[in-house]
């Protein structure tokens, strides 16, 4: 038999325990069409309903419109007849008619990424069908009014333009609330809804000069299509350049049969985790609403309620309400509704199960009935996941190697940052409190509006609820805060992904966008005050309040020890003094795969010494000045030894272009002038003297060396002496001296002579000697092509991916700010080459590189130490490229080691 895929099938059919597709079918069906037809199958209550695949998608941004509705309408037709039959109504029809939903689903979540319709299919016949057959004159008005809005805003285009417009819909129901002297929305009657649905109509007309689409076909297509444009809508486009998800992906379309939450006392709808989502705890979570559409939990507009009464119990502790109270105002779903809890709690249970990671789902119950309309694995912050990954072990659900391949590198970053210093804490004046929606600390000056959030260094985005259009803004900001909205909002759902400090729904602050004001009692704060979030409290603080590290949980040295057991890819760190090492070592580094040596001269004492060397006009003088230069460095080398204790430690040679340490300003050459006893003039010829059109490609790395030899032997001088003393002390010191910058094989042999010939003088002089090795990075595309001659002398070679990328693609490292953006933006480029590294044309370099080095010398030691290094994908591909270790900075150890871990077991 011919199965699904076979056919090339355009159109996936789920519901009734049965569908054409599965969860297997994610990048055809999208995330949501795939969890869908899975829980079909499963024996899970889903609405019935259907999957335009994502290649549809594709087709469409080809061929457009006309071409790719006649492509599907036949198989649409059949599947809509297949709701049909399984629901019991007819779409279109006047007595009895289908309703149905319109959303998107992209391959991976993107959390209001994509715009849905809802109540499709009413018009002004059929909803006085839906009133007689639902006996509710009010619920089938408001469904319409809420249509109508839904679709003006998403396929008719009738946002508000600035963030000064409100949305037309929201005018014209303020307006008629001020009328009608109400405040909320469920206070309007029959008449008001239908007045409101006219006004609509109306509304629509006059901005898109077309009457509101009253075939529910017609209907139909045009939210199908406003799907696929979605697609490259600006926020899609922005969330996909974050993540690096290629353009050509596409969205599905999920079209499902409604089902309504807010049809009475017996109806609801709600939002729920199989864990939580900030800590990781096991313990079912989530909030509902009674009598209300799944938009009203995510909007914030009511405040939701506990679906658990665990949870229950711990938020009336920390909302101040007695038990007396909660149980009649503010009761949970399972003291509520106990049976419907108990299937969603078993529905949980089997999800989690199934999918063998943590579940986000939304579900509704229709008078009495319970929907389960997504599921998906659930985000969450660094914290949570490692949590999670190491309870799914422990419990035996995953092995290992799933584990690992449950967590995102890059999330471990959140694990890492600091936490308020309790001290100061203590001192904090609380101001507010809201709901803990996204854990972490954020210290930062006060902005209102998403696209300011770049105004200050440290801004707190605070807004009455966040929607998709703050995505960036949110992005920017240290933390976010809200005055409506629960923990499944918009706000608390996007910053928990972000891994970004967020409190949510602090009813207590009264927020005015025309004043960029806050006030909070009688107290108001301004933009540009300072401000503080304790994302897991939910504590608002007045001020800026102190920072300390973060202590890392048990979970996460777990985590830390298997990577080790999967990874025979090393990470080392790049770092510059014995702090930084120190950290990178507890952080599990291996060694030093990078020491950049003239951060030392810029420190005070020694940019002093530097500059006589630079300014000397004979070699005799430039000697006295390293002579000054060699304790120093010496010491500097003695304590990265002494803190990598036995680890091997890669020490550059000098390497920026010596303009970089002189003077540039008139008052500081003076000083240099008196100090050095010369003339003002003679410190400015110097200065102009060295300054260079392209300094990058100029006198600067083996080239300063080979110029000045005497810095290359002052530098090997102090490398080797400090690891002579090391050995007196008993510690062993294992350096590997390395060129910069080498592009000849001339130009290292050169320096290789130096090098040996220093070490042995300073070996005969001391009577004793170290191993030691001399390497090159390896920077420049010619050395990359004539590897197997330099390593004929080399020990090792290290890929400099920063100077690589710069001049494999002839951009400048310090220019290219000026155009990448504009190169990313119209996608010329799909990511910036100086984060990740770019495989096809500079990962060919690594890739000859490191094949002809070995081809001489089959265990020569390989490695990267370019900001690529700590870059997760980058990093599967130096797994994959056989390179012995990666190096990054310090903070990003942790990364680098659960990346190779994962390249590891996914290439296995
Ligand atoms: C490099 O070029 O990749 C490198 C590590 O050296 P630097 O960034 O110091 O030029
Ligand atoms: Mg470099």
């Amino acid at each position: 038999m011919e199965t699904a895929q076979d056919l090339k099938m355009n159109v996936y059919k789920f519901g009734n325990k049965t569908a054409d597709g599965n969860s297997k079918l994610r990048n055809l069906l999208g995330g949501k069409g795939a969890n869908l037809a899975e829980m079909s199958w499963l024996g899970i209550p889903v609405p019935a309903g259907f999957t335009i695949t994502t290649e549809v998608c594709t087709k469409y941004n080809e061929y457009g419109e006309e071409e790719t509705i006649a492509m599907i309408k036949p198989e649409v037709e059949e599947a809509i007849k297949n709701i049909e039959e399984i629901m019991g109504s007819t779409f279109g029809d006047k007595e009895n008619p289908l309703l149905i939903s319109v959303r998107s689903g992209a391959r991976v979540s993107m959390p209001g990424m994509m715009d849905t319709v809802l109540n499709l299919g009413l018009n002004d016949e059929v909803v006085l069908g839906l009133a007689a057959k639902t006996n509710n004159e009010r619920f089938a008005w408001d469904s319409y009014r809420r249509f109508i809005q839904m679709y003006g805003g998403v396929v008719l285009g009738m946002k508000p333009e600035s963030k000064d417009d409100i949305d037309p819909f929201e005018e014209i129901m303020e307006h008629l609330k001020e009328k009608r002297h109400i405040e909320l929305d469920t206070e309007f009657t029959v008449q008001d809804l239908q007045d409101l649905v006219y006004d609509f109509k109306d509304a629509v007309k006059k901005r898109t000069g077309h009457d509101f689409p009253t075939d529910p076909w017609d209907q139909l297509w045009g939210a199908v299509i406003a799907v696929f444009n979605s697609w490259n809508g600006d926020r899609a486009v922005y969330y996909r350049k974050m993540h690096n998800y290629p353009a050509d992906w596409g969205t599905a379309v999920n079209v499902q049969a409604m089902v309504y939450g807010n049809m009475g006392e017996n109806s609801g709808t709600g939002v729920c985790f199989t864990r939580d989502a900030g800590t990781g705890e096991n313990v079912f979570n989530g909030e509902y609403l009674i009598d209300a559409q799944g938009e009203d939990v995510v909007a914030g507009v009511r405040t939701p309620l506990q679906i658990t009464k665990l949870g229950s119990e711990r938020w009336a502790e920390l909302a101040k309400v007695d038990e007396e109270e909660r149980i009649a105002s503010y009761p949970s779903l399972e003291e509520k509704m106990p049976e419907i809890f108990k299937e969603l709690d078993a529905y949980q249970d089997k999800l989690e199960k199934h999918y063998r990671d943590m579940q986000d789902m939304e579900f509704t119950i229709q008078e009495g009935k319970l929907w389960i309309l997504q599921t998906r694995n659930g985000k969450r912050t660094g914290a949570a996941m490692v949590k999670i990954a190491i309870d799914l072990l422990k419990s035996k659900m995953i092995d290992e190697k799933e584990a690992l391949l449950l967590l995102e590198p890059n999330k471990l970053d959140e694990l890492l940052h600091p936490v308020f210093d309790p001290k100061a804490l203590k001192r904090a004046h609380v101001i507010a409190q809201g709901l803990p929606a996204s854990p972490g600390a954020a210290t930062g000056q006060l902005v209102f509006f998403a696209d300011e959030a770049g105004k200050y260094k440290n801004s707190i985005l605070c807004r009455i609820e966040t929607s998709p259009e703050d995505l960036e803004g949110m992005n920017i900001a240290k933390g976010i805060l809200t005055a409506r909205g629960g923990m499944t909002s918009h706000a608390a759902v996007v910053a928990r992904g972000m891994g970004k400090c967020c409190v949510s729904g602090a009813g207590a602050l009264k927020i005015n966008y025309k004043g960029r004001s806050l006030r909070v009692g009688d107290k108001v704060y301004h933009e540009g005050d300072w401000i503080s979030l304790n994302g897991s409290t939910g504590n608002i603080i007045e001020g800026k309040v102190a920072t300390v590290e973060p202590e890392l949980s048990g979970e996460f040295a777990e985590i830390m020890d298997l990577t080790n057991k999967y990874s025979k890819l090393k990470v080392r760190t790049n770092a510059d003094t014995p702090k930084d090492a120190i950290v990178a070592k507890n952080f599990g580094a291996q060694g030093i795969g990078l020491t950049r040596t003239e951060h030392m001269f810029f420190e005070v004492d020694r940019i002093r010494a530097m500059r006589e060397m630079i300014l000397a006009e004979t070699v005799k003088g430039r000697k006295h000045a390293l002579e000054e230069l060699l304790p120093m460095q010496r010491k500097d080398f003695e304590g990265i030894f002494e803190a990598m204790e036995g680890l091997p430690v890669t020490i550059r040679l000098l390497d920026p272009p010596l303009h970089e340490f002189v003077p540039h300003q008139l008052a500081t050459q003076k000083e240099l002038a008196e100090d050095m006893h010369i003339s003002l003039q003679a410190v400015k010829n110097k200065v102009a003297d060295l300054s260079e059109f392209n300094p990058m490609l100029g006198h600067r790395g083996c080239r300063l060396g080979n110029t000045y030899p005497e810095i290359t032997e002052m530098q090997t001088r102090a490398i080797i002496e400090a690891a002579l003393n090391l050995k007196e002390k008993g510690i062993e010191a294992k350096p590997e001296i390395m060129i910069p910058l080498v592009g000849t094989y001339a130009e290292f042999l050169e320096q290789e002579r130096i090098i040996r010939g220093t070490a042995q003088q300073v070996f005969d002089e001391r009577n004793d000697s170290i191993e030691f090795m001399v390497g090159t990075m390896m920077e420049i595309p010619r050395a990359t092509l004539i590897a197997d001659k330099i390593a004929e002398r080399a020990d090792f070679f290290s890929f400099g991916t920063n100077d690589l990328t710069q001049m494999t693609y002839g951009y400048s490292r310090d220019d290219a700010g000026k155009f990448l953006p504009i190169y990313l933006d119209k996608g010329i480029l799909t990511s910036d080459p100086f984060e990740i590294l770019d495989q096809e044309g500079v990962g060919q370099l690594v890739e000859i590189g490191t094949e002809r080095g070995r081809k001489t010398k089959p265990n020569l030691k390989v490695g990267i130490c370019g900001e690529h290094g700590g870059e997760p994908n980058s990093v599967e591909f130096c797994y994959n490229t056989d390179l012995d270790y990666v190096s990054c900075s310090p903070f990003r150890v942790p990364i680098a080691r659960l990346s190779a871990a994962q390249a590891q077991i996914k290439a296995s």
